[in-house]
């Protein structure tokens, strides 16, 4: 059904390392609503900043492989075999958004996909863009990068409404077995923290804090409550930067008793509550937030309000041996098919990929053109009327920044 260019070559892994070729194959889904219009603006945007920067060295493979509507159109199927074949084989892919029906109809192919390759860290860097209207005072000290746990915790879905046999069961074993009484109208959700989990979403931050050179991690965590799960986390965290990476990291705790942090990276640890004040009052006081699973979705979106347009941020989901890299929106139906959409989002997900292949100069171009643009007031029509200025197509703004590059 796919044809893979025979010069492309995988991706592949070693000890959680991305080992790039000058011409891997990437996957790109270009998905449902605005997506095949964002999709097709980042990878022109992407294929100039590579071209830009290696000459005719390196090329991405660009394949495209089908989900969502199209896969239905042309398949009859949301989420093809023939696709997750492609997706466990080349393990890298671009994705447009995804719909997907809320309580009813055809499950995620969002969390399918996750699942799927495993992807266990959803990582979001929020970075203030000059001429964005902020809620903030002073939005240029936000640069703030979100590690969030993804595959564990209460999400994991272990829950059992009130009336049911799984949820009676339950606090007939917690009165009988533990001696702790819950009423019988009460729904169960079960929190449920691991070690290697955490051990697992703690060791990328601290990798990727020390391989992009930033300068602090802050464990966040709801431990003094939870003290099982949350304080769980924040121990075992603690714990990988203590084995692992001892001779890069220095604790707060240190820092205080006089140590010299010199050039090492900051871990400390905020309570989940006083974290979102923090963001806000003190955004230069933080770096990369590691986040379990729930507290983590939700600090993402704060974070994200603190630069004021969600079309700007891009996101990824990343494992041990894959990637996935989108815009953070959804499908904006209403502007699907006019040509008006930001593209901003997923070529932002395409410049994190670049820095995940280890082609940083690539993404480094991409991110000063999209500063250089919005400055200039060549923008999309979100960002446009705040600013009182005539819009830019998504396709004209994707050639502004080709141009800029
Ligand atoms: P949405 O992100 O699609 O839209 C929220 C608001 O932001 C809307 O007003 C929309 O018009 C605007 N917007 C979003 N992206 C924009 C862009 N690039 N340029 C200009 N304006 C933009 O969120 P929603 O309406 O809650 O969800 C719509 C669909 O998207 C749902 O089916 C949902 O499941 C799906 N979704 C998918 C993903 C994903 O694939 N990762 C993420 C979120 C939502």
């Amino acid at each position: 059904m796919y044809t893979f260019p025979e010069e492309g070559e995988k991706i592949s892994f070693k000890d959680g390392k991305w080992i790039t070729p000058n011409k891997p194959i990437v996957l790109y889904i270009e998905g449902d609503g605005i997506g095949p219009e964002i999709t097709q603006a980042s990878i022109k945007v992407i294929n100039k900043a590579v071209e830009k920067s290696y000459g005719s060295s390196k090329e991405i493979k660009w394949v495209e492989v089908y989900a969502g509507d199209k896969a239905q159109n042309l398949i009859g199927d949301r989420f093809p075999k023939e696709t997750r074949d492609a997706l466990m084989k080349y393990r890298v892919v671009l994705k447009g958004p995804l719909q997907t029906p809320i309580g009813k109809g055809w499950k995620s192919v969002n969390v399918e996909m996750r699942l799927m390759l495993d992807l266990y860290a959803n990582i979001r860097p929020v970075k203030y863009i000059k001429g964005i209207e902020s809620p903030l005072k002073n939005p240029e000290k936000v640069d703030l990068i979100i590690f969030r746990e993804n595959t564990d915790d209460l999400y994991r879905g272990i829950e059992y409404p009130f009336d049911s046999n799984e949820a009676k069961k339950i606090r007939e074993f917690l009165r009988n077995e533990l001696n702790v009484n819950i009423e019988d109208d009460t729904g169960i959700g079960i929190k449920v923290i691991s070690k290697y989990k955490t051990e697992r979403i703690a060791r990328m931050a601290f990798k990727y804090a020390i391989e992009n050179k930033r300068r602090k991690v802050t464990i966040m965590h709801k431990g003094n409550v939870m003290k099982y799960t949350e304080g769980s986390f924040m121990n075992w965290a603690y714990e990988v930067a203590q084995n692992e990476f001892r001779e890069k990291t220095i604790t707060e705790n240190e820092i205080n008793q006089g140590k010299d942090p010199s050039d090492k990276i900051i871990i400390n640890d905020r309570i989940a509550d006083n974290m979102f004040q923090q963001i806000i009052t003190r955004p230069e006081d933080y770096d990369i937030i590691l986040a379990p699973n729930v507290d983590g979705d939700y600090i993402s979106d704060a974070a994200g309000a603190l630069i004021g347009n969600i079309g700007l941020l891009g996101g990824a989901n990343v494992g041990d041996d894959a990637g996935m890299f989108e815009a953070i929106h959804g499908t904006a139906p209403k502007y699907a098919g006019k040509n008006v959409a930001n593209p901003t989002g997923i070529i932002k997900g395409g410049e994190l990929m670049l820095r995940f292949m280890g082609w940083t100069e690539a993404a480094d171009l991409i991110e000063k053109a999209i500063n250089t643009a919005i400055e200039e007031k060549k923008v999309t029509q979100d960002i446009a009327r705040f600013l009182g200025v005539k819009a830019l197509g998504t396709k004209e703004f994707a050639s502004e920044l080709v141009n800029i590059i």
